[in-house]
């Protein structure tokens, strides 16, 4: 073997580098996060989702982020304490549950994991494909997600999401009926998606169904704070720092992590893997949770969104919280 000294000083600057990085600290945190909340809380852009009438409804100026260290230490501002619909978000949670009951392959195989580069309700993407929903995230994929559950009826699914998001959160939670009551009565284009998964195969209960529990898996509602602590388990290696409890198996994190950078975003993935560079999963309710791995998790909350349907505010903040600490899981961009 034909090593050179300089090339193992170098691996060992490299790795002395990165072990005396250090996090930041709460109070560092907790300024930059008040900064971020300082800086784009008059920030107008963006605009509530309306095609689910009742998301037009929720008051735009809300605004609060929330972090939690894999430490369990909480930094909140702004407005942590509002409910609002989980949405999208929850499609990491069912993910998760689907993995912990049959495994990872299941998700490869049955739903796969690429970006669509399409809308999050495209039918399109379905069709353009090869039947499969493509990722998990997308609109197809969580209703192909739900209908993996092992369950004899629909109460039974149901239950177990309900029971899953709690265990996440440490928490009981609750249904936000308004919501569900509106995009129930209004998604067409759900039921159309679960009726071409169902046709060809690539829908795994009926698909009025699998779009009813979809449905009411989006209308739970969380706070800002309660978001956090349901990822926080993705910054922990499974174990929620807040409650200590094992929540996922660890093996199990970077695949769920992989599968945020990818399509958390929809086909404003790669944007914000530029812009932001973490894992992190939006919801048309106004939610973003960004996770650092191995450190934090970011949440933002504020209803305004972009065309790609993802928070502006949350997105403009958990930005300038990862540029300002450097916690890009790519590199310093400094
Ligand atoms: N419930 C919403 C829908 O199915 C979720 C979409 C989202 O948050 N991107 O359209």
């Amino acid at each position: 073997m034909n090593i050179k000294i300089g090339s193992i000083s170098a691996i060992l600057a490299c790795a002395i580098s990165s072990v005396s990085m250090a996090a930041p600290s709460t109070e560092e945190l907790k300024k930059v996060a008040e900064l971020a909340h300082a800086k784009f809380k008059n920030d107008n852009s963006g605009k509530n989702a309306d095609y689910i009438p009742a998301l037009a409804a929720v008051p735009s100026d809300l605004f609060g982020i929330v972090i939690v260290t894999k430490d369990g230490d909480m930094i909140k501002v702004g407005d942590v304490d509002k409910s609002f619909s989980i949405q999208s978000c929850s499609k990491v949670f069912t993910m998760c549950l689907v993995m912990e009951e049959s495994g990872s392959d299941v998700i490869l195989e049955k739903v796969n994991v690429e970006p669509t580069g399409m809308a999050f309700n495209s039918i399109k993407a379905i069709e353009h494909g090869d039947g499969r929903a493509d990722n998990p995230f997308v609109n197809a994929g969580a209703i192909t997600t739900v209908s993996l559950i092992k369950a004899d009826n629909p109460t039974q699914r149901w239950d177990k999401i309900l029971k899953t998001y709690e265990k996440f959160a440490g928490s009981k939670l609750v249904v936000l009926d308004d919501i569900f009551k509106s995009e129930a009565a209004t998604n067409y284009r759900n039921r159309g998606i679960a009726n071409v998964l169902y046709n060809s195969g690539n829908l795994f209960s009926d698909p009025v169904e699998a779009t009813e529990v979809y449905t009411k898996q989006c209308s739970v509602g969380v706070n800002a704070e309660q978001l956090a602590v349901m990822g926080s388990a993705l910054a922990n290696r499974g174990v929620n720092p807040v409650t200590k409890e094992r929540v996922m198996q660890s093996k199990h994190v970077p695949l769920v992590l992989s599968a945020m950078m990818m399509n958390g975003f929809y086909d404003g993935s790669g944007q914000w893997a530029w812009r932001a560079g973490l894992p992190a999963k939006t919801g048309v309710g106004g939610g973003i949770l960004a996770v650092v791995p191995g450190q934090m998790v970011i949440v933002g909350f504020a209803p305004p969104l972009d065309k790609y349907g993802n928070s502006v505010r949350a997105q403009k903040a958990i930005e300038f919280i990862t540029s300002e600490l450097d916690l890009n899981i790519f590199g310093s961009t400094k």
